[in-house]
């Protein structure tokens, strides 16, 4: 028995696992965990599969998240807070579009972001100032093993810059549902460059959820190749966190580098450090920079996981080599401990 995952994962990689379930329910999500025949093997967890590299061969079962709903929790939260239930296999943007059009207001910076709501705390989306962990109240999660559920509440998840304790190897915890709070007062993050220049374009003077959501869905669509005509995974690479001085000492290098305060840290541009080690329109195989933005890598046709591997490595090497800058990749790979 096997189960083939071509299609289903945005970079187009050929990947075939042992077995493959389409998950719509707990109920039976649980029974599979449980079932004797299936504890014995590796059990991985896919969504839209916009943020993961697979192998040629899975070994062990995949679990495709399919389930659907939306609820409001009951009760008055006081203030302005709202409380939203999303089922783990609905698809982001749908819901991000959902909330605007409720006149609920905190997800606009995040639309467009490929993918299901269960991954998104996953590897704390964020996008234009925005990260999930700004509006997630807690999330349901089941453990692979023992078919357990447990809540975990916003301190629970160890939320970082692109990461929580759910992208950590070998979390057994799959995601069932994400309560996240958002606010019935228009309140928006409009100072990254980007969408400031882009509401300023339309001409408005006063930002509501809709014009926000529409000017982040146009810089996105001129920034991000389309999973549907091109295969990617978005940003290949992590923005690099750096101390004051490697970042003073980049700055020295690059003295134009946008720099984003980030805590104790600096969050400077990947995509910059690639473009000045010359790697746009680099090709391996079926794999290349992408022109417009290469923190993107794409599949021009029938790219290979090695060669996906071997372009990756080339771009880590040069940016090491000019920069004493490591490039974190941020895509998992799915299929290995
Ligand atoms: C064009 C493009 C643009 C993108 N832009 C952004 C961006 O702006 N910001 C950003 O942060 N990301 C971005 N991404 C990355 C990606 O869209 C997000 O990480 C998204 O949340 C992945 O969702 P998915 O359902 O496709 O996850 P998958 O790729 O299916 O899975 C990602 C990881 O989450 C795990 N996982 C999935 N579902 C669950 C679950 N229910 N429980 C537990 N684990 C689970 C998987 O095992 C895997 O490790 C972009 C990707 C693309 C292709």
């Amino acid at each position: 028995m096997s189960f083939d995952l071509s299609h289903y994962n945005t970079l187009g990689l050929s990947a075939v696992a042992n077995a493959g379930h389409i998950i719509t329910d707990e109920k039976s999500l649980r029974k599979i965990l449980l079932r004797s025949d299936y504890s014995s093997q590796a059990t991985w967890i896919l969504g839209g599969g916009s943020n993961v590299i697979l192998g040629p061969k899975i070994d062990g079962q995949v679990l495709l998240i399919k389930t659907r709903g939306v609820s409001f929790v009951p009760g008055n939260k006081g203030n302005d807070l709202v409380l939203l239930t999303i089922s783990a296999g609905e698809n982001w943007h749908q819901l991000v579009r959902y909330t605007v059009a409720q006149g609920l207001y905190g997800l606009e910076n995040l639309a467009l972001i490929p993918g299901s709501v269960g991954a998104a705390p996953v590897q704390n989306i964020g996008a234009y100032g925005v990260e999930i962990s700004d509006l997630l109240h807690s999330v349901r999660a089941m453990h692979i093993q023992s078919g357990e559920i447990e809540r975990f509440d916003n301190e629970r998840c160890g939320f970082a810059y692109r990461d929580s304790v759910f992208k950590r190897v070998g979390s057994p915890w799959i995601i069932l549902d994400v309560t996240l709070g958002l606010s019935t007062t228009p309140h928006f993050e409009v100072s990254y460059p980007d969408v400031a220049e882009e509401l300023k374009k339309r001409g408005t003077t006063q930002v509501s959820g809709a014009k926000l959501l529409q000017s982040v869905i146009s810089v996105r669509r001129r920034k991000m190749p389309d999973v549907r005509d091109i295969g990617n995974a978005g940003s290949f690479f992590k923005n690099p966190l750096l101390d004051n001085s490697k970042m003073q000492d980049t700055l020295t290098q690059i003295p134009d580098m946008p720099v984003y305060p980030h805590g104790q840290k600096f969050k400077v541009s990947a995509a910059r450090l690639i473009d000045v080690c010359g790697m746009k329109g680099t090709k391996v195989g079926g794999f290349e920079v992408w022109q417009r933005q290469p923190l993107v890598l794409v599949n021009r046709g029938e790219g290979t996981f090695e060669q996906l591997m071997e372009l990756s490595e080339k771009i880590q090497n040069a940016v090491m080599d000019r920069f004493g800058i490591a490039l974190e990749r941020e895509p998992g790979l799915l299929g290995s401990r």
